[in-house]
């Protein structure tokens, strides 16, 4: 049977363009995946330079996670952490999770993605708020640019427009301040005070960032951003939602994203990494603050919850993959192999006319095309210059992804965190061919 086929009937994609599956059918039939790589129907090999979804950490075909879930699976497959109920599993990973977090974060509530935690992590903190007698602080600040997932209020936290288009953007309550991205520290943290000023501090539950945006283009910010923003959102007695989907479990050479910066936010948010995307879990970490006024005895119970918070066969996986993470010193590897993916960039960089700013953080990583890097001029969305690139270098081989939101061209990187040395100029390679090949293309 035609699988394509069955696809276009059958299989609605997430994210995608359905009239371009219809028209193209999928590009990629994924079939197996061994470390970086990822092997189609066809048997030709791709390098997974973005970890698939930003997510397979430990690289694929791990057989450790599989047998960890085979194990637990046969033990146990599944019970509740409803109510009285608890695992072992459950409370082994969140035990796990509260000592790699900072400081007094310390209370874990699982999900099963990330865009499950940023709603429960909204929900939270409003219901953190009522509690002590202040039901008006419910507005969420969130920055353009980010992406925080497609539930309800996370969809509205999201600051890409494209998002709230579907779901009914929530926009009483969710709020967005620009992004520090080329402006520097200062720019950025006065239109966050302007933000919280005009909605009024008092009626601002949180503020909700990614230490590095990743769907809004690797965007890192000033090394003094974040230390800015945590002093801010004391001074308005606002709580700082980390969410760390992408950049939580070594992605960006440290545990956590906000580690580079050595800030410790209210709450975090994570999920991808935390299984390698073997299996889906989630979660929110709250500080001992938070968590002791969820505890006061009066207050009753917290009607939220998934069927699948705290998953035993998932949390058995999350809790191998982050033992396998540790053993092999991924953190420290994401750390230096970004070193090197960077001095790649580079290099391509002083090659190439066409390559603006290059940037990393641990393993990820962007370059931006420009029609004059000097200016900041861009190309026109009509000449699809990133589009172009990610084609030449899926030929090649190499599965990347860009972002063109708002007249930008940039190609991210976030390969799994067991890359070695070799890999990643295997992957400068490619980039430097197609980049050239797109720049040929532009000339001629
Ligand atoms: N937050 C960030 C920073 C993300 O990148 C994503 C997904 O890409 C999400 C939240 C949503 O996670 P999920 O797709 O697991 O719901």
């Amino acid at each position: 049977d035609n699988l394509i086929e069955l696809d276009k009937k059958h299989f609605l994609h997430p994210t995608t363009s359905i009239q371009q599956q219809q028209e193209q059918g999928v590009k990629l039939l994924a079939e197996s995946g061994q470390g970086i790589y990822l092997k189609d129907r066809d048997g030709k090999t791709y390098i997974d330079a973005m970890s698939s979804l930003w997510n397979v950490h430990i690289g694929h075909g791990r057989e450790e996670l599989a047998d960890t879930a085979a194990a637990q699976m046969k033990k146990l497959a599944f019970s509740s952490a409803f109510s009285s109920f608890s695992h072992e599993p459950g409370i082994r990973l969140a035990e796990k999770i509260a000592k790699l977090a900072p400081e007094d974060l310390n209370a874990v509530f699982f999900t099963s993605g990330g865009s499950e935690s940023n709603d429960s992590a909204i929900k939270l903190v409003r219901h953190y708020w009522k509690i002590q007698g202040k039901p008006n602080r419910r507005k969420i600040v969130a920055l353009k640019r980010g992406y925080h997932g497609v539930a309800s209020a996370s969809t509205s936290a999201t600051g890409i427009p494209e998002f709230w288009e579907m779901a009914g953007h929530m926009k009483d309550d969710f709020f967005h301040a620009a992004t520090p991205y080329r402006s520097t520290t200062q720019e950025a943290i006065a239109c966050l005070r302007e933000k919280f000023e005009s909605e009024g501090p008092d009626t601002i539950a949180a503020f909700m960032a990614e230490p590095i945006q990743g769907a809004g283009g690797v965007l890192i910010p000033q090394d003094d951003y974040f230390t800015e923003v945590r002093k801010l959102c004391d001074e308005y007695g606002i709580l700082f939602i980390a969410d760390e989907v992408i950049t939580g479990f070594g992605r960006t050479g440290t545990m956590f994203g906000l580690q580079n910066w050595e800030v410790v936010p209210d709450v975090i948010t994570f999920a991808k990494g935390v299984t390698s995307g073997y299996i889906p879990l989630g979660g929110v970490v709250v500080s001992d603050a938070i968590h002791n006024v969820l505890k006061q005895k009066s207050k009753g119970t917290l009607f939220h919850g998934f069927t699948y918070s705290g998953h035993p066969t998932a949390a058995a996986v999350g809790l191998k993959n982050i033992e396998l993470i540790e053993k092999e010193g991924l953190v420290e590897n994401s750390r230096k192999m970004g070193g090197k993916l960077l001095e790649g960039f580079k290099r391509i960089k002083d090659d190439l006319e066409i390559v603006g700013e290059v940037r990393a953080k641990g393993l990820l990583g962007a370059v931006e095309l420009m029609k004059n890097p000097e200016t900041n001029e861009s190309f026109s969305k009509e000449q699809k210059v990133a589009p172009r690139v990610i084609e030449e270098l899926h030929q090649r081989g190499v599965i990347c992804r860009s972002v063109t939101y708002e007249s930008t061209d940039i190609i991210c990187f976030a390969p799994p965190l067991i890359i070695n040395e070799r890999q990643v100029e295997e992957i400068i390679d490619h980039l430097y061919q197609s980049i050239s090949a797109v720049q040929e293309q532009l000339k001629a």
